[in-house]
């Protein structure tokens, strides 16, 4: 089932926040939509859901409209949290499941089971409002996932989490992608896209800026990096005809080179001059593809 979006554009007034995106999103893989502030992907989740309509373009999954007849499919994490403060935790997750078409002899123990895993059991019969923001959020991505949705939307589902919740709720992505959960979420942080998906967009004020496989991205940006640490100094590297780039860094020298031969000829140059601690061939990291891309620092 694919997730394909067509021209899709939306307005507010004169205004526009998603412009002319076009975009297939992979069954059954996690694809990450990136953007600063305001560049348009709670809108574009928005329209994805039928929460909100486009102006123009058009929005199918497996070549039909997303509307209410498909939400036991569905899982949603929307970017506002709202869970009803004076219920107790299990008895909301029930009723949410409920709307999804679960039984509660079905859900409470997926409840059970969900709340084991992200190590708050002792919560159960606690009400919303005593649990910590990031608390909270663990219980609504449950909500989210609960009646296991073929298709998850996570409208930047790591913010406002300590690292241990990030890994805690990485992992839970990351085992449900692999039990055949299409997957979206959006983040303004780089390195987790980096690391949990096989696709991405990359927004920029509205506009898709970067798109496609992970891997293809890298590949087509031609460029690496060698990032060297030595007990010399590398200055003179900086004038060196097969880098690109030359940056000081605390230990060494990040290089930007073309090619492997070029890196090859880069540590020959650095024979007979002192020890070389390190030596590393890097693929390029998407925040510099994307400053090279956009022409300017991604937040
Ligand atoms: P963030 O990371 O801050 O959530 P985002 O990428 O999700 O940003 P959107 O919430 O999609 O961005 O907003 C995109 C732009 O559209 C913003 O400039 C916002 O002010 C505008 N916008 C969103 N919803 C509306 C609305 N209902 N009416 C008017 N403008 C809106």
């Amino acid at each position: 089932m694919v997730l394909k979006l067509q021209n899709v554009t939306k307005t507010f007034g004169d205004f526009t926040a998603v412009d002319d995106l076009s975009l297939e999103i992979p069954e059954k893989q996690m694809f990450g939509f990136l953007g600063a502030n305001g560049a348009g992907k709670t809108t574009t989740f928005r329209m994805i859901l039928g929460l909100m309509d486009q102006t123009g373009g058009e929005i199918s999954w497996n070549d039909q409209h997303i509307g209410y007849d498909k939400s036991h499919l569905i899982g949603y994490l929307p970017e506002e949290r709202g869970l009803y403060p004076k219920l107790k935790v299990e008895d909301q997750l029930v009723y949410l499941a409920k709307l999804r078409g679960m039984k509660k002899s079905e859900s409470v123990p997926e409840i059970r089971k969900w709340l084991d895993r992200f190590k708050v059991p002792e919560y159960r019969l606690k009400k919303i409002e005593e649990l910590s923001k990031g608390n909270q959020q663990k219980i609504q991505f449950i909500s989210a996932v609960l009646h296991k949705p073929k298709l998850l939307i996570l409208d930047e589902p790591f913010s406002g989490l300590d690292p241990v919740n990030v890994e805690m709720l990485k992992a839970a992505v990351v085992e449900l992608k692999e039990g055949g959960t299409s997957i979206v979420f959006s983040s303004h942080r780089m390195e987790h896209v980096e690391q949990l998906c096989e696709s991405l967009c990359i927004m920029h004020k509205g506009k898709p800026v970067l798109k496609g496989g992970l891997k293809d991205i890298k590949r087509s940006f031609g460029k690496k990096n060698v990032r060297i640490v030595a007990d010399f100094d590398l200055s003179f590297l900086e004038n060196h005809g097969q880098i690109l780039h030359y940056r000081h860094t605390k230990e060494g020298a990040l290089c930007q080179v073309r090619e492997e031969k070029d890196a090859q000829i880069l540590f020959e140059a650095l024979q007979g001059r002192g020890f070389v601690r390190q030596f590393i061939l890097e693929e390029p990291s998407l925040e510099e593809i994307f400053i090279e891309k956009v022409g300017e620092a991604y937040e």
